[in-house]
């Protein structure tokens, strides 16, 4: 039975951002191993975050951009605009070169293993945790817990909601330039919207190569048809492409719940990434929330010798997210014109600092006086009666 002083059950984002944040600290020393039930090599994920002031992983982005696109649903009577981001960037970092920059640097640590295996349990007990894999036993001072199974969770919907965001992506290479390398796509709302919130993100590599992306926030999957008519639709009625190549696809789901995560799952467990809860429930974006929480775990441990002191945002963000998750589950084909007066009525910095839970009150009422009151008032009601 191996001792480690941290063993992470999950070695995606959360457990590889953590054990990079660790490496970067006073506790690079620590031994750590990290168990994946993959090799992670390839390229599942495009993290992109919107972000100010240098952030760990920029020397890895594959791309930055200092601007970004918002297109309503109707173009004749809507709205459009390229929004100026300074003092913040658009960065993407692909999980290809995350994977290999991450353990690149984790094999030159002092005590970092990696380990291939299933993990079966987790053990917590009084003065350490154990983990079961491969039927052997590791124990380690702390455990940190990053495994997900999005077919198998279910929060309890009749409290909370539990949409998901789920998309197709193509990444296409064209024989003539189409698309502007500058502008990203953030929301582009024109395609059929049938009911549930449906758009097209795009991400520009190059004149002549994008990552193009049909995405819905609704309560469940579409048949796999759909996806792909879907972006063969706006590909060839919204951008007038037809010959086009697809060189490489990005598909999965995102949870979107409010549900609370217990941080805590024991004396010596803590659960990390989306199973900790570090998905925002109204964008699906962590990775940057990932990279907060890694480092407050950081400090937790060299402050106090346990990871559990990190910082909870004030509780209303939580409600604002159910109100918007409760409007989106009941009135999916209010999600175009709402995020069209979102984007339409404030800068997009105010925009950034709600989304990342960091603005005052006085920059929450800005912004929520700038969107048409009625849905959100009513679905706050309707969540007062259900909760
Ligand atoms: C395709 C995609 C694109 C995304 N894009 C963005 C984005 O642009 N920006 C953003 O902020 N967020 C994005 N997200 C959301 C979020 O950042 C990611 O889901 C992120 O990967 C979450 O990190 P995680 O460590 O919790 O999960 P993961 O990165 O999925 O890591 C969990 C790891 O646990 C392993 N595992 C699971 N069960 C076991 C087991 N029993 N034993 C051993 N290993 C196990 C898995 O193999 C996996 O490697 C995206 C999500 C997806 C799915």
């Amino acid at each position: 039975m191996r001792h480690y002083d941290i063993i992470l059950a999950g070695g995606g984002a959360a457990g590889l951002s953590l054990a990079y944040h660790l490496s970067q600290s006073a506790l690079r020393e620590t031994s750590i191993l990290i168990i994946d039930r993959e090799v992670k090599r390839h390229n599942d994920h495009t993290w992109c975050s919107w972000l100010h002031g240098p952030e760990p992983f920029d020397e890895i982005a594959y791309r930055t951009w200092d601007q970004l696109a918002f297109i309503g649903p109707d173009l004749e009577r809507g709205f459009e605009k390229i929004f100026d981001l300074a003092p913040y960037r658009y960065r993407m970092v692909r999980g290809f070169d995350f994977y290999r920059f991450t353990r690149e640097t984790l094999c030159a640590a002092p005590a970092v293993d990696f380990l291939r295996g299933k993990v079966e349990r987790v053990v917590d007990a009084p003065d350490h945790a154990e983990v079961h894999v491969n039927a052997q036993t590791y124990t380690a001072d702390w455990v940190f817990d990053s495994r997900y199974d999005p077919a198998n969770y279910r929060p309890l919907t009749r409290r909370y909601h539990y949409l998901i965001q789920h998309f197709l992506g193509w990444e296409i290479e064209t024989p003539l330039p189409a698309f502007d390398p500058h502008v990203p796509r953030m929301f582009d709302f024109r395609t059929p919207q049938d009911g549930a919130m449906r758009f097209i993100y795009v991400l520009p590599y190059s004149p002549r190569r994008a990552l193009v992306e049909y995405t819905l926030f609704s309560p469940s999957l579409l048949p796999q048809a759909e996806y792909e008519a879907a972006l063969r639709g706006y590909l060839a009625d919204v951008l007038g492409l037809t010959d086009y190549r697809i060189v490489d696809e990005e598909q999965d789901l995102i949870p979107m719940t409010e549900h609370p995560s217990a941080r805590r799952a024991g004396r010596r467990v803590m659960n990390i990434g989306t199973r900790g809860g570090r998905v925002k429930a109204s964008t699906g974006y962590a990775f940057h929330r990932i990279q907060q929480d890694s480092a407050a775990i950081v400090a937790s441990l060299r402050r106090h010798g346990h990871p559990f002191d990190v910082p909870t945002p004030p509780r209303r963000y939580r409600l604002f997210d159910a109100i918007l998750l409760e409007v989106l589950a009941a009135r999916g084909d209010l999600g175009a014109p709402l995020f069209t007066a979102l984007f339409q009525n404030n800068p997009i910095q105010r925009i950034f600092r709600f989304l990342d839970e960091e603005d005052g009150l006085g920059g929450n009422l800005q912004l929520l006086a700038s969107l048409p009151p009625g849905p959100f008032i009513a679905a706050w009601l309707r969540l007062a009666r259900r909760r």
